[in-house]
């Protein structure tokens, strides 16, 4: 797959992220009663002079969980150990970093639902009394032996909270679950980011970035430094609502923050399939995309801005994706989605 502007993975154009990621609760934008809940929970740990309680936090990429983790290590004053799921191939691996952490540091685990069992097996015990079991030796002679961890909090990121088994779920003491960005918020994102990379920008052009950028900040910040570019060499390189609009035409990034890819896939389910329903691998197989990628990436923003429908017979267009293409909506679209 061809790296799109709007996709909500990490791409190796995002390297420069960390000098736009905010560095303290109070810089994080919305997410209100995530931030809320977090606040409190850090307050009352520190208080206590304890470790703040494991953290799991779940929604689509590019949202903010990696900057959460981060802003929860230097709220407690540790460090932060960033890893993920598949990263962590071994459950030796596990044990020499978790060996390896001080008093109040935070894990990070990306990915936490994609842990091999052995390795999830070595982190209950890790999790809930801050103990590694090891077995030596081997057969009847085997002995197990519990050495005590540092106390450390785990912060789990997962796109699919459903997808976690149920005892790593329940330990962890907090859950969060963040949601795409309103358009208000995304335009304080584009404007905090301007500042930051030192882009001239007017409230109309953050605006008309932040309508196009697909509910998440990473989207907005990728495309906030692509209208720069644009901008510097087709304007005067400032960032206007007429000239945020031009680029973003011109990288193919339509008024709700479709892209090829997106478009493609609704004029595939609707020319092909008269709208649906249709299950996800055929969509896949007539849009040469995998299925997982129309699922993770294009199908929860479609759905998010009505576009698209999931029913137990498959996806199904809404009068809002003919009227966004520009079709007639047919008569029996009510009866396709429902
Ligand atoms: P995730 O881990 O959920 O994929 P990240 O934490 O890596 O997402 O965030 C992606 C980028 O978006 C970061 O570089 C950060 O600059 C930006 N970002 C995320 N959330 C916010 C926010 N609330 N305010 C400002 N920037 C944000």
């Amino acid at each position: 797959m061809e790296d799109r502007i709007v996709a909500p993975q990490f791409y190796s154009d995002d390297a420069d992220e960390a000098g736009l990621r905010p560095r303290r609760l109070d810089e994080f934008i919305g997410q209100e009663r995530v931030k809320e809940t977090l606040a409190l929970f850090i307050q009352a740990a520190r208080n206590r002079g304890e470790v703040l309680d494991h953290v799991l936090l779940f929604g689509p990429p590019g949202l903010g969980k990696t900057t959460l983790a981060q802003i929860v290590a230097r709220e407690m004053d540790g460090s932060i150990r960033i890893t993920s799921g598949p990263a962590i191939e071994r459950p030796g691996d596990l044990a020499a970093i978790l060996t390896n952490l001080t008093q109040g540091d935070v894990l990070f685990i990306d990915e936490v639902h994609r842990l091999s069992r052995p390795v999830e097996e070595i982190l209950y015990p890790a999790m809930e009394d801050f103990a590694l079991d090891i077995v030596i030796g081997k057969g009847p002679g085997a002995r197990s032996l519990r050495l005590n961890l540092t106390r450390f909090t785990l912060v789990g990121a997962t796109t699919r909270a459903g997808l976690l088994t149920s005892p790593l779920r329940d330990r962890f003491g907090v859950i969060l679950r963040l949601d795409f960005y309103g358009i208000d918020e995304l335009q304080k994102i584009v404007t905090r980011g301007a500042g930051i990379l030192g882009v001239q920008i007017d409230q109309g052009g953050a605006a008309e970035i932040a309508r196009r950028s697909r509910g998440t900040p990473r989207v907005a910040n990728r495309i906030l430094k692509r209208v720069r570019d644009y901008t510097e060499v087709r304007a005067d390189g400032r960032i206007s609502a007429e000239v945020a609009r031009q680029a973003l035409d011109f990288l193919g990034v339509d008024a709700l923050g479709l892209d090829g890819t997106d478009r493609r896939l609704l004029h595939t389910l609707i020319e092909l399939f008269g709208g649906g329903p249709v299950g996800l691998d055929t969509l896949a197989a007539a849009t040469s995309e995998e299925a997982v990628t129309l699922e993770d990436v294009c199908e929860p923003y479609l759905l998010q801005i009505g576009l698209l429908f999931r029913t137990p017979r498959g996806r199904v267009a809404t009068p809002l994706a003919y009227q966004h293409l520009g079709r007639p909506v047919p008569a029996n679209n009510q009866e396709a989605l429902w």
